[in-house]
């Protein structure tokens, strides 16, 4: 485990421990941070970079493979480290946008002029400093063409106190229409201090998705799906992407097959209305969207 651990280290928030059963081994929420030996077993077609991010760097820290959407890799750094995280091997050093590249940032955006989306990933782009965010955003919204600001980030589930007041300030203070997308992938992370803290957002235009990834033991089960999403539509949230497993080096023992998966997303269909249902996809390096199954 501590070999495990060296490249990519246990990392956990105290709230977040808090929600695990004590005493159990399987417990779905521990078994998303504990390392184990198992992420050193060799396996075959699992790689650094499954999603292919790196042939998709289009400036400081951006990432363009959509039309429409650029993603900017803001910050390495996250509040938890899920052992599945397929940018767990990234080259962070060298492919993030850096505070003093911003202002570069925004200029290669400027010349991208079908872009009307930008997102904020990493890493976790609220471990930023609400002061250093809202430099970032007052940088972007100088860019004419830009209409939508989406922020990727599980730090809400794993620090619901991350939202306080000036982050909703300045998400409401920008020009953007703003989307919160969060990964939540078992109902035991959802939690009357995560409602709370999201309590404010919908109120205030920004629209909230959630994205999970299936993981073998995890959240595999029927019951466990059907339950994520209808407590996710209970806290305002709803359901978005369902991702397959990306293949990266260390993460083979949490995939679910294919078939599985289809055969899952398809009982789920008969159960959820619609607008609950996440779609299954996976990412296919040079793809121009993700791949539904
Ligand atoms: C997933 C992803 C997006 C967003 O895709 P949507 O289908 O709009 O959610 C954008 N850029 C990159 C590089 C991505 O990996
Ligand atoms: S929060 Fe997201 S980026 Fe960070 S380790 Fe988990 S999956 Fe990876």
């Amino acid at each position: 485990m501590e070999r495990a651990a060296t490249d990519f280290p246990l990392r956990v928030t105290r709230y977040f421990a808090g929600l695990m059963k004590k005493g159990d081994a399987d417990d779905p929420l521990l078994r998303q941070v504990l390392p184990t030996r198992r992420e050193l077993d060799p396996t075959a077609g699992y790689g650094p970079d499954p999603t292919g991010d790196l042939a998709a760097a289009a400036g400081p820290g951006l990432l363009h493979k959509y039309h429409g959407r650029a993603l900017v890799v803001t910050t390495g750094s996250c509040a938890i480290h899920c052992r599945y995280c397929f940018r767990r091997h990234f080259p962070y050093a060298a492919h993030r946008a850096h505070d003093r590249q911003w202002r570069d940032l925004a200029e290669s955006l400027a010349e991208k002029k079908e872009v009307s989306e930008v997102i904020l990933s990493g890493g976790d782009p609220l471990t930023l400093a609400n002061s250093r965010l809202r430099f970032l955003i007052e940088r972007l919204q100088e860019v004419p063409h830009l209409d939508r600001l989406r922020i990727h980030t599980r730090l809400p589930v794993v620090l619901p106190a991350r939202l306080d007041r000036e982050l909703l300030s300045i998400l409401t203070e920008s020009r953007f229409r703003c989307v919160m997308v969060l990964h939540v992938n078992h109902p035991a992370e959802i939690t009357t201090w995560l409602a709370t803290a999201l309590a404010p957002l919908r109120p205030a235009g920004v629209t909230l998705l959630n994205q999970a990834v299936l993981l073998k033991g995890i959240n595999d089960a029927l019951d466990t799906q059907l339950l994520l999403c209808e407590k996710l539509f209970d806290i305002g949230v709803l359901p978005y992407y369902l991702h397959q497993l990306d293949r990266v080096a260390g993460a083979a023992h949490f995939e679910v097959s294919r078939a599985r998966a289809k055969a899952l997303h398809e009982q789920m269909r008969c159960r959820l209305p619609g607008y609950l249902l996440p779609a299954l996809v996976e990412e296919r390096p040079g793809s121009a969207h993700k791949h539904p199954l």
